[in-house]
């Protein structure tokens, strides 16, 4: 570089330099207009039994609708027939596929598509041996003034007791959508091998019918509280617009069996772990989408001046922000597809030589790859032509990425910041699954959201011991789908 050049670069460097606090104070948040809803009254005492009774109710779906108690379900329809007598007088209902309900609200002009509002009724159970590590009961549906202790009590009776509190108190309040209203609740959403998959036959029938659903919404992202001192005091309501495939495949090596007193140098096992290698060392490529760089841009708008300074370079800093990503597994699990290898098999003896050794290799497919492309992955880079590769049963492919311009993202964005002007509204991926993409082959607008403020350790008791839900937050669920249905059943 001569001396000329290097002036220039030193002198395009600093200008860079000097406009830094210019860029920062202009990267702000995008002015969302949520002021103009009015509030909703809600029942929280109401809603506080309801949701009690309905987490005593054991409804454990099975793989095989043979094995399924029924009895549960019928119980739980019983009480919603109960409790929501509106509901059950103004709109339509059918059953399908043994435990899962349809309402239909009839709007005032068919002519429009109609909305959903999906849930699933059953809960998983709680894995034995955990039992009595819950401070309270599991189906106990214990209320101490502070939570609503149980299964379901985040996933998600609480999400489809606030939807039928609020499907109600509407009736009551003598609303009348001009849009056709569902709502889908299915009876098998945490089965995945199931074949009389509820949310399956519910989005046939409308296939059947021929309706076009305008949009969906189903159970996701929660608000979350986003507080790091000095740097940003908000929350984030993630929208899931996306969710992640799911595929395990069998590896297996095949070898000679025999006696382990006249053992070769490498046995099927000491085969399949240069296999594995093979695996673990070939990661999927990691990709930060639009929807992930929106995701850090509505945040970088609302951290403190100093901190904006750096984030207002967002799309500068992306190939280091991707870097960073990849060495954190929850980071890494939103922008790749992701590899674990998690079950493995041998001989059946300790003095055996092993015939047949495998591992289950479990992927969480990201949006815009196959099941096909992990197989294809799977085959260029083990380096071992002769493993045996089979996909299990089971499989899925991602999601569709629904649209973050449609007339639903938009309303969302709005509805949340009207509930609290410190919600920062932001697309993001689904890491497990959920009855919605079931659905796309009727709807292009699905999002999935669960408008409930519960902080990172509370979700973490998702599926694990100790589920509640802070009664502080439920309110806003229920204000939060009557503010939904009035909006989105407009034209
Ligand atoms: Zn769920």
């Amino acid at each position: 570089m001569d001396k000329r050049s290097k002036y220039a670069a030193l002198i395009g460097m600093g200008a860079a330099l000097a406009s830094l606090p210019v860029r920062a104070a202009l990267y702000r948040p995008e002015k969302v207009n949520g002021g103009t809803l009015p509030d909703e009254q809600v029942d929280l005492e109401r809603y506080r039994k309801n949701l009690s009774d309905a987490i005593r109710i054991k409804t454990i779906a099975s793989d095989d609708a043979e094995k399924t108690d029924w009895a549960p379900f019928d119980e739980f329809h019983e009480l919603l027939r109960e409790r929501y007598p509106l509901i059950h007088e103004k709109l339509e209902l059918k059953e399908f596929g043994r435990g899962s309900l349809l309402f239909r609200w009839h709007g005032s002009d068919p002519s429009l598509d109609p909305i959903a509002l999906l849930a699933h009724q059953d809960v998983v159970p709680v894995s034995e041996g955990t039992e009595d590590d819950w401070e309270h009961p599991a189906f106990e549906g214990h209320d101490d003034g502070e939570f609503i202790w149980g299964r379901g009590a985040l996933d998600m009776k609480n999400h489809l007791i606030a939807v039928m509190e609020a499907v109600e108190d509407l009736l009551a309040e003598g609303f009348a959508p001009v849009r056709d209203v569902y709502l889908c609740l299915g009876h098998n959403e945490e089965v995945m091998c199931s074949v009389d998959n509820g949310a399956v036959i519910m989005c046939n029938y409308f296939e059947e019918q021929g309706i076009h659903l305008d949009c969906i919404i189903d159970e996701g992202g929660a608000i979350l509280p986003v507080n790091i001192g000095g740097v940003i005091h908000k929350n984030l309501a993630g929208i899931g617009v996306a969710e992640k495939g799911y595929a395990d495949f069998e590896v297996a090596v095949t070898a000679k069996g025999g006696h382990s007193s006249q053992s070769p140098n490498h046995t099927a096992i000491g085969k399949l772990a240069d296999v594995i290698k093979d695996i673990e060392n070939h990661q999927f490529k990691a990709e930060l989408t639009p929807m992930m760089m929106e995701l850090f841009d509505k945040i970088g708008r609302n951290c403190s001046f100093p901190v904006r300074m750096v984030t207002c370079n967002i799309k500068l800093l992306k190939p280091l922000i991707k870097k960073a990503m990849t060495y954190i597994p929850p980071a890494a699990s939103m922008i790749r597809t992701t590899t674990g290898v998690t079950m493995a098999s041998g001989s059946p003896a300790p003095n055996v030589l092993p015939q047949r050794a495998s591992v289950n290799v479990n992927f969480r497919i990201f949006p815009g790859e196959t099941v096909e492309d992990v197989e294809k992955h799977l085959r260029k880079v083990i380096r071992n032509k002769n493993v045996e590769i089979s996909l299990r049963p089971g499989w899925k492919n991602p999601s569709k990425i629904s649209p973050r311009d449609s007339r639903c993202f938009k309303a969302l964005e709005e509805i949340c910041v009207s509930m609290d002007p410190d919600n920062i509204v932001a697309p993001y991926l689904v890491m497990g699954g959920t009855d919605a993409c079931h659905y796309e082959a009727v709807c292009e607008n699905i999002y999935r959201y669960s408008p409930f403020p519960v902080s990172t350790a509370l979700l973490l008791t998702v599926h694990g011991t100790n589920e509640r839900i802070p009664i502080a937050s439920m309110a806003v669920g229920v204000a939060f789908f009557k503010r939904y249905v009035r909006r989105l059943s407009l034209p």
